[in-house]
């Protein structure tokens, strides 16, 4: 188990609820947990299904402290019946919210909360407040045709990075902790006709909240502009508080807010080379966290084209390269939908404007920063980083190790191309590919940065501290995901554990654990769950 110091004593009965979705929202008044189309209502209340012999096989002790957990509360038994949905603790009020969404660009109607049942919302000791959401407790009236469970393979991989991408500086929700259910789930995790049984878990997703753009487009669709409105101002009040009371000038500062923090997640996407996979807008967090960890990836070979989704292999909408512009389309489903209590439509239009232009001066200020430089200057910098990305994709490399071993790039010319790429070498696949034009485009490419760096005037040393601050050393590379899940499928929990602990300090050179940065091994290159990954969850 990964361990805090400073871990607060408190014990999961004095964990403070204060449900504030359920106490001000209009509930479904229908109590029975069957599946239907719920409508004029934010949620229904559902009791998570009791499982055989619920396990934790991890816990984040970071979101513990933040809760006010202690250790013991974490190893208690306790901790495994309630966060494995057999036992509610006094002021939980358990409940799935009512969303829709367009999935790869249609509407889909109603979705909800098919497979997460949340507990409520804890009042920590400085007045923040979390929600905490078990995924994978059983069905739901969201779950339309699937039996609301998920099993340890994909809980495994929504677990550890959500972690990672914390510890990485990218806005996302986070992860209490992985249990096991002790039950067998079937899935067909291809979707070719070979289901099998897995082992069953449940992970409690922690955020401030869990609200996705898809909360509102569902009432926009029904034409329910009342429930649009008490939700739109519930949100502002709760999650935007500082935006003050709700008007039309609050509503226009939200959107704008929404629009702002959606390029920032995007941005920070695009600087670690992570691939969401699904950004359905029912995938899509009003406070701009990364949510709902399902067919995601990480790139290796850097591939602007590159989805680990199959189920959108053919259009490949959600590649890497996509992500800005897709994000822009979801807010402006989500601006569509708000118009219901929008005086006019120019605030949300300026609105979406402004993610434009916010989307392109923060990548470009992360990308000078990834670089090690001072400030991004654009009459340089724009050739530079367009040639880089470029460059990037002649041959086969490795883009996480490409950017941590650039801050070795010493700003003395030398003048050779094979040497002015020795200290990148780590991170091409197939060296032997380094020849001809591809060599010296990519050398050039390197003297040209070089010149940059010098004009900058930074010492090598500060270049190299700023550097290895925002170009991580270890990211969940896929495979790495997949030696965990095959351990813990045969009952060995140790490298989930493991991982947890090395992807808690990303940027730290870490002695002994270089095998995780380095290239993904061959045998992943084509394998399953390292390169492709289907939506059975
Ligand atoms: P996703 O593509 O994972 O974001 O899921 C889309 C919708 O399907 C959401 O409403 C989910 O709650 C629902 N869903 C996904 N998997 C399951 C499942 N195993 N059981 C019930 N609902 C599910
Ligand atoms: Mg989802």
């Amino acid at each position: 188990m990964s361990t805090a110091s400073s871990i607060s004593p408190g014990s999961l009965n004095d964990l403070p609820f204060d449900n504030r979705f359920t106490r001000e929202l209009p509930a479904d008044p229908n109590p029975v947990n069957s599946r239907r189309q719920v409508q004029g209502a934010c949620y229904s209340r559902v009791l998570p299904t009791v499982v055989a012999s619920p396990q934790i096989i991890a816990y984040s002790a970071e979101v513990a402290e933040i809760l006010g957990l202690s250790r013991e509360a974490c190893e208690s038994e306790q901790f495994a019946a309630v966060f494995g949905g057999n036992q509610q603790l006094p002021g939980m009020d358990p409940f799935a919210m009512c969303y829709g969404g367009h999935q790869f660009g249609n509407w889909a109607g109603q979705l909800g909360d098919g497979r997460a049942i949340n507990l409520g919302e804890v009042r920590n000791q400085q007045g923040q407040h979390w929600t905490l959401q078990l995924k994978g407790a059983g069905p739901t009236p969201y779950s339309r045709t699937a039996d609301g469970l998920a099993v340890l393979r994909s809980s495994v991989r929504e677990f550890l990075c959500s972690e990672a991408m914390y510890h990485l500086g990218v806005p996302t929700t986070r992860a209490l902790s992985l249990t096991l259910s002790g039950e067998k789930v079937m899935r067909d995790m291809f979707y070719d006709g070979n289901a099998a049984y897995e082992p069953g878990a449940i992970v409690c997703r922690v955020a401030p909240s869990f609200t996705r753009f898809g909360n509102f487009q569902i009432f926009a669709a029904r034409n329910d502009d009342e429930t649009l409105r008490r939700l739109v101002d519930f949100t502002i009040k709760n999650d935007f508080p500082h935006l003050g009371e709700p008007s039309q000038e609050t509503y226009a500062r939200w959107f704008e807010e929404i629009c702002r923090t959606t390029a920032e997640m995007v941005a920070h996407w695009m600087r670690v080379g992570f691939v969401h996979g699904v950004m359905n807008t029912d995938n899509m967090s009003i406070l701009g966290l990364t949510i709902d960890y399902g067919p995601y990836g990480w790139l290796e070979d850097y591939d602007s084209t590159w989805t680990p989704n199959t189920t959108d292999a053919s259009g490949r909408r959600y590649r890497f390269g996509n992500q800005p512009t897709v994000a822009h389309w979801n807010l402006y489903q989500l601006a569509n939908a708000l118009l219901g209590v929008f005086d006019g439509p120019e605030p949300l239009e300026q609105a979406l404007e402004m993610y434009s232009t916010h989307y392109e001066a923060t990548i470009q200020s992360m990308m000078a920063e990834k670089l090690g430089l001072k400030e991004f200057e654009p009459t340089t910098d724009k050739d530079i980083i367009k040639e880089l990305l470029e460059v990037l994709q002649l041959v086969e490399t490795d883009m996480t190790i490409f950017f941590r071993q650039l801050s070795n790039i010493g700003i003395v010319n030398a003048d050779d191309d094979a040497d002015c790429l020795s200290p990148l070498k780590a991170a091409w696949y197939k060296p032997e590919q380094l020849i001809g034009d591809k060599l010296s485009r990519i050398a050039n490419w390197v003297r040209s940065y070089r010149n940059r760096v010098q004009q900058d005037g930074t010492t090598e040393e500060s270049r190299a501290t700023k550097m290895n601050s925002v170009n991580p050393k270890y990211v969940l590379r896929n495979y790495m995901a997949v030696l965990a899940i095959e351990k813990s499928e045969q009952g060995d929990h140790s490298l989930v554990n493991e991982l947890l602990e090395l992807l808690r300090h990303p940027y730290d050179e870490q002695p002994g654990k270089e095998e995780f940065a380095e290239k993904r091994p061959e045998w992943a290159r084509t394998r399953p769950g390292c390169s492709m990954l289907s939506c059975s969850s």
